[in-house]
């Protein structure tokens, strides 16, 4: 399967991306930028510190160092 992805973040308009690009699956730096930080900032609005503190138990981690 080589060739013809769409970038995820401007796939309306975009031209194919092939899996050789630096920024694959994206199209270019910039639209894989926008999808990283909206990923990140979704991640903080949907999870905040709550999700965080639920994955993460920092009470016994650093309680044995
Ligand atoms: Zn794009």
């Amino acid at each position: 399967m080589k060739g013809s992805f769409l970038c995820p973040v401007c796939k309306e308009s975009a031209a194919p991306v092939s899996d050789d690009s630096p920024f694959f699956p994206f199209c270019s730096e910039s639209c894989r930028d926008r999808d990283l930080g909206g990923w990140l900032r979704n991640q903080y609005r949907i999870g905040g510190r709550r999700a965080r503190s639920d994955e993460l138990p920092e009470t016994d981690e650093s309680a044995q160092q």
